[in-house]
């Protein structure tokens, strides 16, 4: 029976995984074995099955005696244990959330609706490290599957409203502190029937402004505004996650001929749902219906949000798409720029397709491939 080791799987990516996994009843046919980096001897998930008392993350003996490793538990760790494990030896299967190892040569980035021929093709090579991809790409490819697979898409640029989970848990708990704080200054206010939006405004920006506003993590107020910075600086101009756009998205469809893919990667007040505006150009002009099918055959995931108002309101939005593994593409039209260019938003949540789905999957996949 395959030994399949569990590293971080307590964390947010981690807990979204395992509640996949038991959802979809994968807890069979393998030994699940889980690890710890902080509680060695404590009791693991309850994943349906008996598992043995939880294991040292750090034991590099016992990691080597798996057959496939599953890890969210974060870049440190990848960089860390991966080099041991493969150091020591072992020759087994390495699946990722992490970005460590993302634009590694013998790596594969997972999104198997989009690239299960480059995952298979990599199977038969004998290609051992699988790592699924930066939320804001894979969602915008789950999103545009169809067009891509068309090969229709000459470039791509993306402007991104994306949701505090992408940067971890204490953000999305300071998230709501800081609308609790702006609610809770406000209150009598807006209470008060004869109160005017300027009185709360100014109580609002007077909070917003205090250095009591709570920004341990976010460092600046994102409820009330926005932050038009996501990661580190790149030489290019670009941040990190912008250049992961472009570089991601090649390596996963291993394009021939790159398609540029470049915008401003924006974190907004969402919980776990990025939203994406995307303007594409086409290398010639498609008919508006036929763009429509190629995107909405692109996989059972994707949704086509007719351009209207009640439909955009009902099924374009963070909150509606928040917990689900649909991806709505909507605003879906021609621009003024000419024939060939063509504008969409989508949604999706960033913590399914943009980080555990695309991990459930990949494991399926390789315990398929193994049997
Ligand atoms: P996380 O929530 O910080 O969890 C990572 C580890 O922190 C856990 O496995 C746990 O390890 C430890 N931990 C310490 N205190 C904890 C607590 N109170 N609750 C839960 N866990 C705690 O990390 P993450 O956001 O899931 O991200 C994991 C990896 O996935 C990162 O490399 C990240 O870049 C990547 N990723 C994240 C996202 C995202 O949206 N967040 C999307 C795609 C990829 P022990 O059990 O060993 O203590």
């Amino acid at each position: 029976m395959l030994r399949i080791g569990f590293v971080g799987w307590r964390g947010m990516v981690g807990s979204v995984l395992m509640g996949r996994m038991r959802e979809e009843q994968d807890f069979k046919g393998f030994e699940p074995i889980f690890f710890t980096t902080s509680n060695v001897g404590g009791k693991g998930p309850d994943v349906g099955v008996d598992i043995p008392p939880l294991k040292d993350a750090f034991d590099v003996d016992l990691l080597s005696s798996m057959d496939i490793i599953v890890t969210c538990q974060g870049g440190d760790y990848t960089k860390e244990l991966y080099p041991e494990v493969r150091k020591h030896g072992w020759n087994g299967y390495w699946i990722d959330s992490a970005s460590a190892l993302r634009m590694k040569d013998d790596s594969i980035i997972v999104l198997d609706p989009v690239n299960r021929a480059v995952i298979d093709s990599g199977l038969s090579s004998g290609i051992k490290t699988y790592v699924g991809g930066n939320c804001t790409v894979s969602l915008m490819l789950m999103a545009l599957s169809g067009l891509f697979a068309c090969g229709h898409i000459e470039w791509i640029s993306s402007m991104t409203y994306q949701a505090a989970s992408g940067a971890g848990a204490k953000h999305m708990k300071e998230l709501i502190a800081q609308m609790a704080v702006l609610g809770d200054a406000s209150r009598t206010l807006l209470d008060d029937p004869a109160s005017t939006a300027i009185a709360i405004d100014e109580i609002v920006t007077r909070e917003l402004r205090s250095n009591t506003f709570p920004t341990e993590n976010f460092t600046v107020p994102l409820a009330g505004s926005l932050i038009a910075w996501i990661d580190s600086p790149m030489e290019s101009g670009q941040t990190r996650e912008e250049w992961k756009g472009s570089v991601e998205t090649n390596k996963i469809l291993q394009t021939k001929k790159p398609i540029p893919v470049d915008g401003v990667c924006v974190r907004v007040g969402a919980m776990r749902c990025h939203s994406q505006s995307l303007t594409i150009k086409l290398d010639k002009d498609v008919a508006l219906d036929e763009v429509s099918e190629m995107i909405e055959e692109g996989n059972q995931w994707v949704k086509l949000v007719p351009n209207r108002k009640e439909s955009t309101l009902q099924s374009l939005t963070p909150a509606m798409v928040n917990g689900t593994l649909t991806i709505p593409v909507g605003r879906l039209r021609k621009m003024l720029m000419g024939p060939e260019y063509v504008t969409a938003f989508t949604v999706g949540d960033q913590l399914l397709w943009g980080a555990a789905e695309p991990i459930r999957r990949i494991l399926n996949i390789i315990i398929e491939h193994l049997s």
